[in-house]
């Protein structure tokens, strides 16, 4: 065994230097190194040996390389890379750059809402874009006709709210002119005798409750018919009217005046006593005696005759007012008025 190993060791020390490469084995690792480059996940810049001194293998190894880099870059999205190198290779990068850096501005002009940009390079890709871009302005174009219907339509809308505004309007206020117009009377502008009785037992039942006091005045106009006669319907009218207006400055707001026949009028006035009553009554047969109505040129004078009856609620307090008892003060006040007439008209009876 030993003489075994000592036999080896000698041919060993025997054995000649390595002979040179031969060019085959250059041209082999030469194609290795860059095989490695082009091919592999991690290759290596070395170049050992004899290969270190081939220069233009170097420059292709570095071409080969910074064409590698470039590549990765490209792929990682680093669109600023700068590609040297010239001929086929880093030609097609260029390209495949410039490509992608149109592509970029074209996306962006698409994403700020230029759907008119098209691609004509890179095949399938300039297809899906254009098709992308195709229908993006297409729904852009539907959504703003579908926004122009809308704000047509939302015109028309304002257009008939406003219009059914005024038509409420106008019919709140045709409404209040009617309701004003049935319990008015159109000639003098006092209320109607429907309303004046609706009113009026309101009024009795209030001073009834709380014990108030309450007069009545009925009033006629002194030969009225002699009026209508002798000046005409007309002036007779405005002899109506008149009286109308010299009541209603004559007595306060909480007053109620009404007429209640061809010229026949009737005055309640709540918590009112007997004698303050006859006081009014005066007041308003002094008024309409001092009153005239011009008619072409001529002063038309008028009187009337008037009834006071009032209603003492103190001694007669109660929740109900009893059945008829409007009815009966009217009578009262219309009794009074007919002794005012006997005695010769305009003057004031107190029942
Ligand atoms: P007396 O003093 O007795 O009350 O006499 P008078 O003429 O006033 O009473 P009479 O009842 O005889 O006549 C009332 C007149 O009032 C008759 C009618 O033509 C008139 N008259 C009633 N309503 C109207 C009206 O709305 N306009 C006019 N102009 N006259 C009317
Ligand atoms: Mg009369
Ligand atoms: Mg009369």
């Amino acid at each position: 065994m030993a003489l075994m190993a000592a036999c080896v060791a000698t041919e060993a020390n025997l054995l000649p230097p390595p002979a040179p490469a031969s060019e085959s084995d250059e041209l082999e690792e030469a194609i290795d190194l860059l095989n490695a480059v082009v091919n592999t996940n991690h290759p290596s810049k070395k170049m050992d040996g004899f290969l270190a001194q081939d220069q233009s293998l170097r420059v292709l190894l570095d071409t080969l390389w910074s064409i590698r880099e470039s590549a990765l870059a490209l792929a990682n999205g680093d669109l600023s890379v700068k590609i040297t190198g010239k001929g086929f290779l880093a030609g097609a990068l260029k390209t495949l750059q410039s490509h992608f850096k149109h592509l970029t501005w074209q996306t962006q002009r698409v994403a700020a809402g230029d759907f008119t940009q098209r691609v004509d390079f890179m095949g399938e890709f300039a297809i899906a874009f254009n098709a992308m871009a195709e229908r993006l302005a297409s729904s852009v174009e539907a959504l703003k006709q579908k926004e122009a219907e809308l704000t047509a339509k939302n015109q028309e809308l304002v257009k008939e709210i406003k219009n059914r505004l005024r038509v409420e309007k106008d019919l709140r206020i045709s409404e209040e002119r009617y309701r004003e117009m049935a319990i008015t009377d159109h000639l003098t502008g006092l209320y109607n005798r429907r309303h004046f009785y609706v009113l009026a037992e309101n009024e009795l039942k209030r001073a009834l409750r709380r014990g108030h006091s309450l007069a009545l005045i009925m009033l006629d106009l002194d030969h009225f018919k002699k009026i209508n006669d002798n000046y005409g319907h007309d002036v007779g009218d405005k002899v109506l009217a008149e009286v109308g207006r010299v009541l209603t400055s004559q007595v306060r707001s909480m007053d109620i005046c009404a007429r209640v026949g061809g010229e026949e009028f009737v005055l309640l006035l709540p918590e009112t006593k007997s004698t303050k009553a006859v006081e009014v009554a005066e007041r308003l047969r002094t008024a309409m005696a001092n009153t005239c109505v011009a008619d072409c040129g001529k002063m038309v004078n008028f009187t009337a005759s008037l009834g006071v009856t009032s209603l003492d609620s103190e001694r007669d307090q109660r929740e109900e007012a009893p059945k008829g008892l409007l009815e009966s003060i009217i009578k009262q006040a219309d009794e009074a008025l007919y002794a005012s007439k006997k005695a010769g008209r305009n003057r004031v009876t107190a029942f």
